[in-house]
């Protein structure tokens, strides 16, 4: 099959498939606090065919996400399921998750074939982090989580911390020390409007200049050459201890670069965390749909693909669903 291109020429190899839109967390820049999932999700078989199809098309890297991925039994084995699939260069399989679950999982997990973990902590201060998460006691079961996943060797172990004015822009250099002691590599992002609250404003983004600016107080950093897909910006500390990253959609915009498509959990593609529709790959294989016809409907949703986002302009309009629902 051809690799899959969108009407830019942007090539896309990056997919991201939400197990679930439920989570364990409540974090105040994402959800409301209401419990449950607004859409449910599918068999894992389900996704498995669809990634089957869409590595079949190109895709190199696929990353699990959510809601909270590791809440749903049997991720395990759709990893190692996922590890089985025949591509042409080995599949990177990454997960996403907020690691209150990790520390049991990461060793089966790496078994099963997952190469990479990336852990949401948005504090390293555990008030702090339950004042954002808004479940107590997350904090000790999340750094076990990644001292975990470090010693089940799926490295290099990632942090992301999203940054909320006036709620934990005071951990940045607190963050800086953290990654040096733990090995683990940094990356904050910056707050988008995708809250289920609608509380975002362009003041509240704690921005890649400022977040630079601040933690070269603590020590000076030197940028590392990164790749033109990469999405974030990367930096070393320059006695060589440590690597942070920022993810500056916001102030920084890279979708000339995006090579991502996600599936939520009910099985939609969308093509941009922005987008106003979904295109249902699930009711396609509903009603019979072979894998020529699966890779002929994705060829032509990702023909769709919208160009760039319109966060802080004018003409802005929210997403048709929110981060917990899409999968991050
Ligand atoms: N539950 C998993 C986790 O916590 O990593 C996976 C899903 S979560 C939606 C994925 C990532 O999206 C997290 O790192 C979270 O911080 C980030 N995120 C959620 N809402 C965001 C927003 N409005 N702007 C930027 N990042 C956001």
């Amino acid at each position: 099959m051809a690799a899959l291109h969108d009407k830019f020429g942007r090539a896309i190899t990056d997919l991201r498939i939400s197990v679930t839109d439920r989570c364990n967390y409540k974090c105040v820049y994402c959800r409301t606090g209401n419990e449950g999932a607004l859409y449910g999700d599918l068999p894992f078989s389900d996704y498995l065919r669809m990634a089957r199809v869409l590595v079949g098309m190109g895709i190199t890297k696929v990353r699990l996400t959510g809601g909270e991925p590791l809440l749903r039994n049997g991720v395990v084995d759709f990893v190692r399921g996922l590890a089985q699939v025949e591509s042409r260069e080995p599949l990177d399989i990454a997960l996403t998750t907020n690691g209150h679950l990790l520390a049991d999982l990461a060793q089966p997990l790496k078994d099963a074939g997952l190469s990479r973990v990336t852990v949401s902590m948005d504090a390293v201060d555990p008030d702090r982090f339950t004042r954002i998460t808004r479940v107590p006691g997350g904090f000790d079961h999340v750094l076990a989580g990644i001292r975990a996943a470090k010693r089940a060797g799926l490295g290099p172990v990632k942090v992301n911390g999203v940054l909320l004015r006036g709620f934990n822009e005071g951990q940045i250099i607190p963050f800086g020390m953290f990654a040096r002691e733990e090995g683990v590599v940094l990356r904050f992002i910056e707050f988008m409007p995708l809250e289920e609250d609608r509380t975002w404003s362009p003041s509240t983004v704690v921005t890649l200049d400022e977040i630079l600016a601040r933690m070269a107080e603590y020590l000076p950093l030197v940028e590392i050459p990164r790749g033109a897909s990469e999405t974030a910006r990367r930096y070393r500390f320059e006695d060589g201890i440590g690597e942070i990253g920022i993810i500056a959609p916001v102030s920084h915009p890279f979708c000339g670069h995006c090579s991502r498509i996600r599936i939520t959990s009910d099985g939609k593609i969308r093509t941009c965390l922005f987008s106003v529709w979904d295109h249902d790959l699930h009711a396609q294989m509903r009603r019979g749909a072979s894998d020529e016809e699966l890779a002929e409907f994705i060829r032509g949703v990702v023909q769709k693909k919208e160009e760039r986002h319109h966060i802080g302009e004018a003409d802005f309009v929210h997403a048709s669903r929110t981060m917990v629902h899409i999968g991050g």
